[in-house]
């Protein structure tokens, strides 16, 4: 009889720990397995004249229009939110508006909607970090106060400081001050396994810096921040004229560009609606 329940009780306990194990699995199953990529539309500039973008003169007078896009990384540990583009307050304004004299900015459509789009709330994300803090970079970034901020902090010391870099305002991104903020000297590996990697690329701004993926099926995709502003200028090595340190950017050229040779990555120039255009539409995503 005793034997009977002691026998009992031990396949009960086998069950239990086989469900348990059967439980696990499921919600495995329902957590991306790999890292997906994703590009958002978060707006567009047009300009009249592309002097600010090429200080060799070659621009001068010349028009042309550049892509805003913000890109969103779903990581098995957590959502980051790479660029918040324009800023959805700009959508109400049909025709956009002037940033600058000849520089035009305007929202087809609102992150937040795209977001949705992927049934996430701003409050989802865990992640949040710029190429740098242009206002063409941080229009939406007070939306994400919930998420960690990870900063460099030369950018940030640059933005707060005496002589903030132009274009460089602090109220798309006053939400920072309480934020949960992670501040970073270099370069930093957001998910500690080597997936998802900042570069410092320092020139364009104090803390300029670009995103390194190694994703499970397209291999490592370089997202360039402004280092370039488009293909032409990368393969021309030009720098713009919004610019705190030509040595820098040239070194920070020189860096990426090794980096792009050795892991035969996939180098989006940001600004650059050409390159834009050859990733998987949203909300497809590249992984
Ligand atoms: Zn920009």
């Amino acid at each position: 009889m005793h034997i009977t329940l002691a026998a009992g009780r031990f396949v009960r306990m086998l069950l239990s720990a086989l469900l348990l194990s059967l439980a696990v699995l499921a919600h495995a199953a329902d957590a991306p397995t790999g890292i997906r990529l994703y590009v958002i539309d978060c707006g567009r500039i047009d300009a009249s004249d592309m002097s600010l973008f090429d200080d060799s003169g070659a621009l001068d007078g010349k028009p042309g229009t550049m892509s805003v896009p913000c890109f969103l990384i779903r990581h098995p540990k957590g959502i980051l939110l790479w660029e918040t583009g324009l800023g959805d307050a700009i959508a109400d304004h049909p025709n956009g508006i002037d940033f600058a004299p000849g520089i035009h900015g305007s929202v087809r459509i609102r992150l937040v909607d795209q977001l949705k789009a992927l049934g996430l709330k701003p409050s989802d994300i865990d992640y949040l970090a710029f190429s740098h803090w242009h206002i063409d970079h941080t229009g939406n970034a007070n939306l994400f106060g919930n998420a960690t901020w990870i900063l460099q902090r030369r950018e940030l010391a640059a933005a707060t400081g005496l002589a903030p870099p132009p274009f460089e305002s602090l109220a798309p991104v006053s939400a920072y001050k309480n934020a949960k903020m992670r501040l970073i000297d270099g370069d930093a590996d957001v998910f500690g396994d080597g997936s998802v990697r900042l570069l410092s690329l320092p020139g364009h701004t104090p803390g300029h810096q670009a995103l390194q993926l190694q994703l499970p099926h397209a291999g490592v995709v370089l997202l360039s921040g402004d280092l370039y502003h488009s293909r032409e200028a990368r393969r021309l090595r030009r720098v713009p004229r919004v610019n705190v340190d030509r040595a820098a950017t040239l070194a920070s050229m020189n860096r990426f560009e090794a980096i792009a040779t050795r892991t035969h990555a996939k180098v989006v120039v940001q600004h650059d609606p050409r390159d834009i255009a050859l990733l998987p539409h949203f909300p497809a995503y590249l992984h």
